[in-house]
Formats: structure tokens, sequence, C-alpha cells
């Protein structure tokens, strides 16, 4: 790795040169059958997840925003039917409510942790609340146990987000909780960025303990149907291929392996920037106690963002923001009568963050240089 290549922000060619063989044989197989919607891969993914995530079923979809959207149909919302989100996250976590019918009520997040604010959400409630949704942003899980019996009392269900979090957990009352099982149904991606990806769109919906639930998922996914052709209510069509799924059970044996290795390069960016005395300057992620980060992005908050992210980019470094406009801002939900200063944690996020480069195959020098450039810019321009 010479000094004037430039480091992505991620890289899935050098991930795929690790699996190759393994991977070509899965797809050889499925191109054997013939069998390419849903079929015994499809199940056999389903089963492995559920395995994994100690779960009682899964059910897989389209794409994680469908797993929303599922989970969302699921819930049979009425108009004026409340959810209460994260305004600080991928759209899809919003938009799946009000395609259902449903109005977003934004509770803002914790500003060390950058996830949704058990606090705000327990003071967002009302009547019409029908669900929460929190979403485990860049691979931290919400401490759920914090709210989760008191919303089970009042009949409110929990849908997680657990696109950037496959294999995060909590410990709760003694036991390793992974994300997808807390709650009354976990939505899943599998967009080839996330840290279980396929090789296109993907999506999962978990259902930890309500098998009527996970029946009802599986007919949604297929027009609403529950034998072929006859239909008991209108779902969509929202189907994992068997290609995905031959390719995603490869990868999920490799999982935890992964997720240890982004857990390293997070620990040495931290050391990093540490030695260069960053710290002041650079606010690293925080690992909250009693959960396993999984470290689907590495985001900092650091001092004239946006200057560090020009200065990064002319020197070959790439970042992201992660992300620029909280929901309650964006113009499509501007009817919800959102204005500037209503979640001032979510918004000071939005002007501060930064992902650094994080993908499990990052080299420890290009670590290295990344922090010697972030170190760089502040000394010249700081
Ligand atoms: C990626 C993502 C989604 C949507 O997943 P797709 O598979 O791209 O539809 C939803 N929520 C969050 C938080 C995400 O990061």
């Amino acid at each position: 790795m010479t000094d004037s290549s430039k480091i992505p922000s991620f890289d899935l060619t050098r991930n795929y040169a690790r699996v190759k063989e393994e991977i070509n044989v899965a797809v050889l197989r499925v191109l054997e059958t013939q069998h390419f919607i849903l079929g015994n891969e499809v199940e056999a993914l389903e089963r492995e997840l559920a395995a994994y995530l100690e779960v009682k079923n899964t059910v897989g979809c389209a794409s994680g925003t469908d797993a929303l959207v599922l989970a969302m149909m699921a819930l049979d919302l009425k108009p004026g039917d409340e959810v209460i989100t994260t305004p600080f996250t991928f759209f899809a976590t919003a938009s799946c409510i009000t395609r259902c019918g449903g109005k977003p009520v934004f509770a803002d997040v914790d500003p060390v942790t950058y996830n949704i604010s058990s606090e705000d959400i327990m003071a967002k409630l009302t009547p019409r609340t029908r669900a929460v949704l929190p979403v485990h942003l860049f691979g931290q899980m919400c401490p759920l146990e914090e709210i989760r019996d008191e919303l089970k009392s009042r009949g409110i269900a929990i849908v997680e987000d657990c696109a950037q979090a496959i294999g995060a957990h909590r410990m709760i009352d003694g036991r390793v909780a992974r994300s997808g099982s807390v709650g009354t149904m976990g939505c899943f991606s599998f967009f080839p960025t996330k840290n279980l990806g396929c090789y296109g769109d993907g999506g999962m919906v978990s259902i930890p303990k309500d098998e009527a639930l996970a029946q009802r998922i599986k007919s949604l996914r297929v027009h609403g149907a529950t034998t072929t052709y006859f239909h008991e209510e209108v779902g969509i069509n929202s189907r994992l291929d068997a290609l995905q799924a031959a390719i995603l059970r490869v990868r999920l044996r490799h999982l935890e392996g992964w997720n240890e290795e982004r857990r390293i390069v997070a620990e040495r960016y931290m050391l990093l920037m540490a030695e260069k005395g960053l710290l002041d300057l650079v606010t690293p992620p925080a690992e909250l106690a009693g959960g396993r980060h999984v470290y689907h992005q590495y985001v900092v908050r650091a001092k004239r963002r946006d200057e560090l992210q020009s200065f990064l980019d002319a020197r070959g470094v790439t970042t992201r923001v992660y992300y620029p406009l909280p929901l309650h801002l964006q113009h499509c939900f501007s009817y919800l009568g959102g204005k500037k200063g209503d979640f001032p944690v979510s918004e000071m996020l939005a002007d501060e963050v930064l992902a650094l480069p994080m993908f499990p195959e990052l080299l420890p020098e290009e670590q290295e240089r990344v922090v010697n450039e972030i170190a760089d810019f502040y000394a010249s321009r700081g």
C-alpha cells in the first residue's frame, strides 16, 4: 500500500477475495437447481439465522426497507396511529411508517451513542402510540431493557431496526440478547455493505416469539396469500432469492469473525487518535457498558467537520457523512411540522459526524495514514 493510493470507506473486493471459493461453489449449486425464488436455500438460511439470533422465526424478504414495511403492515396501523422513532437515521426507518398509514413521532438521540434516547421515548408516548421503532445505529444496540417492560405493559410493540447491527448484543437478565431478539420484530438489511451483506438486495424480519405473527409476515411477502392464488389480505411482493440466500449462508459462517475484526479496527483507531493527541478535536464512538458494538460504521464527531472531510478527500481518504439532514427537517416530512431546534442533539450530530473508513480488511498501515492525515489537518489549519 503506497502513500499515494486511495483509502476507500469500504472495499468489498477484498472481502470477496477471502471467500471466493466458497461463494462460487454455493452459487453454482443454485444454478444447477434452476430454483431461484424462495425455496430450500431460503428456508435453510431462515433456520440458520433464527438459530444465530436465538429467535423462533426469521422471514427473508427483498430488502431492509421491505422488512420494515412488512413489520409495519403487520401492526395494522390505523390513520393517526403513532410510531416513535429517531430523526437521526436512514430514511427508510421513517418512510415505512408513513407508507403504512402511520404517523412518525420523533424522539431525540443520546449524544454519546447517537441512539434514540429511552427518556425521550417515554416523554413522547401518547394514547395513540402503537409502536416504538428504535434503530441500533452504526452497529450498537439501544439499551432496550430500559423500556421493554413498560412498553409491553402498555401494549406497545417494539420493532427493532437492525439493518446496521447484525451480531450486536446486549446483556439482558444475565444473558446475551442479540439485536432482533428483544422486540416484537427485528428488521435486517443484507445490502452489500452491511455487516452481513449479499450480492444484491435482500432483507429479513426476525420474529422472536409470536408464531402467528411470523406466519402473517410470510403471507404478506407473497401478496397476502396463505396458499398459492388464495389471498387472505392484500400483501406485497417481497421475496428473497435463492442465489442471495446461498451467498448469505456462506457469509453468515464468517460473520462473527468479521465483526471481531471490525472491533479490532475500532480499537486501533482509538489508540492511534489518543497517541496523536486528537481526542480534544475528534470524539471517537463510545461503547455502552453491557453491550457489544459491531461497528457497521466508525463514526466520530469532529470539529470543523466539512473542512476536515475535504482535506481528507484531497489526501485520498474517503469519508462519509451519515446523516447530513435529520428526518424532521426533510422536505417530504414538513407536513409533520418539524422545525430547526426541535431535536438539538440530532441536529448537532448532523453537523459534526464523520464516518472514517471501516471494514474488516482495512490494514493497520491504512488506519495510521487516516489518523496521520487527520492530525495534519488540525496541525496545519486547526
Ligand atoms: C440500510 C438501512 C435500511 C434499509 O435497508 P435496504 O436493504 O437498503 O432497504 C434501513 N434502516 C437502516 C438504519 C439502514 O441502515
